[in-house]
């Protein structure tokens, strides 16, 4: 217990600024661009989730992230830039085909891995001679990164295991008190984490599916394996640790699995309240029951997932039951997600 009146030494007031997504202004990007350069922590909206921002190139500004997250330092962190200049200062040299690439798919949610510099600092890259670079399909993203005129690191902006912000009212509930700086520009559109892919070794490898899928990379630069296991995995850090974990226990139907999901949540709801999320048509009218209903497409499931898991858990939910979708298009990226949140698979 603390003393009356005594603050915690670690804890900061957070400064909430509100900004237009097109159009965030002067004033609110020059104070977040002089928190970077000295140093602080900014969350910033992304296309894709919200990102906690720091200095890349300072060392003790990327261990801070580390710290206010609670993220395992063997975790790399993604390196985003505003140019292809800015990109020169990150990666040591930038390959033909990592050339193709950043033509098609950049700005946007594509981050590549390449052989990293040795101005990034270390903890970016978690002791790795690599390191994982991207550049943002956001305004608001874009312009902070050019008015600190320095690399930013930024992870998702949220506590290290739950499930990733796409509001900044996210980023308040697991970082408010730790961080200098919060930019909210509403949702984002995406609403999972970037497509990476490993440049380094002979054949490309998707180490983590996302947006910019297989086939869109394939159709660019040839054959791409996807990083699936043991070795190859062992290359991104990242994917070892829990993942997008809503305090309550995720139990994921697979399509097809040939069960009621009405029978499935009533299963669940002896245990304690069940919140449902999905496309199919459930009894809402039961005591300890919430739905979340989505439609089967990708790009929705997408942008509400996270949400909606946070959603559930401030409704008290014991068992979140999630409906899975197809494979299809960005759906792998989807149930990639969801099958790493679930502690259950039915019809797998
Ligand atoms: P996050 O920023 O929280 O979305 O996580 C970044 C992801 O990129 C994690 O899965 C990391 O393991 C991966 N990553 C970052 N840097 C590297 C790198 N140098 N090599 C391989 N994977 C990386
Ligand atoms: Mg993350």
């Amino acid at each position: 217990m603390l003393a009356r009146g005594v603050r915690p030494y670690n804890l900061i007031d957070t400064i909430i600024k509100k900004v237009e997504a097109d159009n965030p202004g002067q004033s609110a990007i020059a104070s977040a661009a002089t928190i970077i350069r000295s140093g602080g922590l900014v969350a910033f909206p992304t296309e894709t989730v919200y990102g906690l921002g720091a200095d890349a190139m300072n060392e003790r500004a990327v261990q801070r992230i580390f710290e206010a997250k609670g993220r395992p330092s063997d975790n790399p962190l993604i390196v985003h830039v505003s140019s292809r200049d800015m990109l020169s200062r990150v990666v040591a040299d930038v390959t033909p085909v990592a050339r193709r690439l950043i033509s098609t798919f950049w700005p946007g949610p594509l981050t590549i891995v390449l052989e990293r510099r040795s101005e990034v600092a270390a903890a970016v890259s978690a002791g790795l001679p690599t390191v994982a670079v991207r550049m943002p399909a956001n305004t608001v993203a874009i312009e902070l990164i050019k008015a600190a005129d320095t690399p930013i690191a930024a992870p998702s902006a949220n506590a290290s295991g739950r499930p990733s912000p796409t509001r900044a009212e996210h980023v308040v509930q697991d970082l408010a008190g730790r961080i200098e700086m919060i930019l909210d520009a509403g949702a984002t559109h995406i609403g999972i984490e970037s497509t990476v892919l490993d440049l380094t070794g002979d054949t490309p490898s998707i180490l983590r599916p996302g947006w910019i899928t297989r086939e869109m990379i394939a159709g660019v630069i040839g054959p791409v394996s996807l990083a699936a296991s043991g070795d190859e995995l062992s290359r991104s850090p990242g994917t070892r640790h829990q993942h997008y974990n809503p305090r309550a226990r995720v139990v994921l139907v697979e399509e097809g699995a040939g069960r009621s999901l009405d029978d499935i949540c009533a299963e669940f709801l002896r245990e304690g309240p069940v919140g449902f999320i999905g496309h199919a048509k459930v009894d809402p009218d039961r005591p300890g029951f919430h739905a979340i209903n989505l439609t089967a497409d990708a790009e929705e499931y997408a942008r509400s997932i996270y949400a909606a898991m946070r959603e559930m858990d401030d409704k008290g939910a014991a068992v979140i039951v999630v409906q899975g979708i197809s494979e299809a298009g960005g759906g792998a990226a989807v149930m990639d997600r969801l099958r790493r949140a679930a502690t259950a698979i039915i019809g797998s």
